[in-house]
């Protein structure tokens, strides 16, 4: 669908997947202004369709748009779009373990203009493809470089915004950690360097001692929707979970006094990505002999038996894509 100051949002279609046409002078080419997002449909065994909290998806993508100076879209109405596209293309939806239909709704400035301003037109936008297996040799775990020269986010900034520029300024690091054998970046905060923020593409726990620990929404973090189910679900099994900052320092000290039992990440992409090894400077730690945790596991299980309609939904997290 479209977007005018003077009509809002307007004509949503559906259109067989096909390139775009845009002015070079469209905005989103020269200042970055989009917002998009990432959700998965799965089938299940008795060949439904089911997506994960879907409707948080479009809550921040609205406060994505805020962020982003981008007109707000009816969540509402564009949840049944999209599960109107989903029907439509239900066969598309594997079905083997750990497959699904990757979601990617996105929002572009296409005003053509060269001012430095919100732009006047958008262009919303949602592509689906299947994925394959984030594991297909069963879940294990990563390596992990602590970045201690680049920034993801700063506070204030568009850290807590799901928008292009943060994944395009954190390419160097992701290289810097491929150069030292690690699979993902681990990102610090901007003033200090110290305290942790998240990884790559997913939020970031650690079992210390028996406690679960989850950096705190700082003003600079993607507030993941895996990372609030996590939390409501280890609360629900009785575990203490902690939302505070955490430094690197402290979880190099709790490895040193033996106790650091587990580092996982949290993300639609993996759902849980255990840590295998965490490397900071010049010193490398190897994380519960790089396997992959009873916690990590027994949260991948839930989540995943969750999302696929293998487990009950206790939580009324998945909503089912009803055929027309
Ligand atoms: N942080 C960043 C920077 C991300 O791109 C993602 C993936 N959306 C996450 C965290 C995890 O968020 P979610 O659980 O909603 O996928």
């Amino acid at each position: 669908m479209d977007y005018e100051v003077d009509k809002g949002w307007y004509n949503p279609r559906i259109t067989p997947y096909q390139p775009i046409t845009l002015d070079p002078a469209s905005m989103i080419f020269h200042y970055g202004q989009s917002v998009f997002e990432g959700l998965k449909a799965y089938r299940t065994e008795d060949d439904e369709i089911l997506l994960f909290r879907p409707d948080k998806n479009m809550e921040r993508m609205n406060r994505s748009n805020d962020r982003l100076s981008i007109p707000a879209i009816d969540e509402e109405q564009v949840l049944d779009y999209l599960i109107e596209l989903i029907d439509l293309e239900r066969d598309w939806v594997p079905n083997s373990e750990g497959t699904s239909l990757y979601i990617r709704p996105f929002i572009i400035a296409t005003e053509r203009n060269l001012r430095v301003a919100p732009a006047h037109s958008y262009k919303f936008l949602i592509i689906l493809s299947p994925v394959g297996s984030y594991y297909p040799e069963g879940i294990h775990p990563v390596g992990i470089y602590v970045e201690d020269e680049f920034t993801r986010a700063v506070r204030g900034g568009t850290g807590t915004a799901k928008t292009g520029g943060n994944y395009s300024a954190s390419y160097n690091a992701q290289e810097k950690a491929s150069g030292n054998g690690q699979s993902q970046v681990l990102w610090l905060d901007a003033l200090e360097k110290k305290y942790i923020e998240e990884v790559g593409s997913m939020n970031v726990f650690f079992k210390i001692n028996g406690e679960v620990i989850t950096p705190a929404l700082s003003g600079s973090i993607l507030e993941g929707i895996t990372r609030m189910s996590i939390i409501e679900m280890l609360k629900d099994w009785g575990h203490t979970v902690v939302e505070r900052k955490i430094s690197i320092d402290e979880v190099f000290a709790a490895y040193d006094k033996g106790e650091l039992e587990e580092v996982f990440g949290t993300g639609t992409a993996a759902v849980i990505s255990p840590v295998g090894e965490l490397q900071w400077k010049e010193k490398t730690i190897i994380i519960n002999n790089r396997e992959t945790g009873d916690l990590a596991k027994k949260l991948y299980n839930n989540i995943t038996g969750i999302q696929t309609g293998k487990l009950a939904d206790p939580y009324g997290w998945t909503i089912k894509v009803k055929e027309k």
